[in-house]
Order: C-alpha cells, then sequence, then structure tokens
C-alpha cells in the first residue's frame, strides 16, 4: 500500500475527510457516481462562484478534476499496452493555465467529467486483474488500488471544495467532512 496520500493529507484527509481504508470497490463507485453528485451540487449555479481561500472557481475545479481522472486512465493504459510503467507526472496549475480553465463554462466541464468518467471506468476495468503498477515521479510505486484511492481522494476533496464554496456564498456554516 503506497501511504504518499495519507502522508500528505491525513488519513482521514484532515480536510474532506477522505478515509483511506476505503476499498476498491468502494473508491470505484465513489468516482462512478461523481456526474450526479457534482451535478448535485451545481444545480442552479454559475460555476463562477469561488471560495476567498481557494485559487479556482467551482466550475475550475470541475475541469481539474476531468483532466485528472482522463490522465490517470491514459497513464493505466499506456502501461497495460506495454508501456514503461514510469509515467510522468504534470503541473496541474500550468494545465489550468495553458487550458484557460476560467473560460471553460461548467456545462461544457460538467460534459467533460462524465466522459472522463467514462474513460477511467473502463482503464480501472481493463487494469483489474493486470497486477499492473505504475510508477509515479513524486508519488512511486502504485498499485491498482493505489491509483483508484488516489484519484478517488482528488475527487471527492474538490467536491468538499465546492460544497464549501457554495454554502459560504449562501452564508451557511462549512460542510462537515465526511
Ligand atoms: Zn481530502
Amino acid at each position: 500500500m503506497n501511504d504518499w496520500g495519507a502522508s500528505v493529507y491525513g488519513d482521514p484527509c484532515r480536510e474532506c475527510g477522505y478515509n483511506w481504508n476505503l476499498s476498491l470497490t468502494n473508491a470505484i463507485s465513489l468516482v462512478s457516481h461523481l456526474p450526479t453528485a457534482y451535478g448535485g451540487l451545481l444545480t442552479g449555479r454559475s460555476g463562477n462562484e469561488q471560495h476567498p481561500e481557494l485559487n479556482w472557481s467551482v466550475s475550475e475545479y470541475v475541469t481539474h478534476v476531468a483532466d485528472n481522472l482522463r490522465i490517470w486512465a491514459e497513464r493505466l493504459m499506456g502501461v497495460l499496452r506495454g508501456a514503461s510503467p514510469l509515467v510522468g507526472s504534470y503541473d496541474e496549475n500550468l494545465l489550468a493555465k495553458a487550458r484557460n480553465y476560467r473560460q471553460i463554462p461548467v456545462e461544457a466541464a460538467m460534459w467533460s467529467l462524465t466522459r472522463s468518467v467514462d474513460d477511467w471506468l473502463a482503464a480501472t476495468e481493463a487494469s483489474a486483474t493486470s497486477g499492473v503498477v505504475v510508477i509515479h515521479p513524486e508519488r512511486g510505486e502504485m498499485t491498482l488500488s493505489d491509483v483508484v484511492l488516489s484519484n478517488a481522494h482528488d475527487a471527492i476533496h474538490h467536491q468538499w471544495d465546492i460544497a464549501r464554496t457554495l454554502q459560504d456564498l449562501d452564508g451557511s456554516s462549512a460542510p462537515q467532512p465526511g
């Protein structure tokens, strides 16, 4: 078990409450429900809402999560098809700048999220019995389970960011971890 996520964020995550002991099946299920969960939070919202402590608007978080899932699906499929297990890292802030996340409307971001979740589910399913190991420059050796838990955390953490942004605007208290 790769402990990169738990060591960086805490177990459970100090902010969003994510439990790193989640089963592989439950973590995959969490990701599969992201379009519904994010869609529910964003109903009636412009996507431009931004928390004063955060660098991204809620729509930018949706695009980040979509891109991150798509990138991890691509990494898994490359290794599965015989590429070196050593994957390259990417800078999420440079990607946001290059893609001009701010100008991507929430409707487009949600479409991308749904597509990325589908690609990610296909890649994790294809990897299920492969014993695939990915070597990440900062996170080290990652099994499929490590990849899934890390990707699910990113999505749930930013779901929490979106929820607290919207609740802050609505004047209610911050969401509890969970
Ligand atoms: Zn978290």
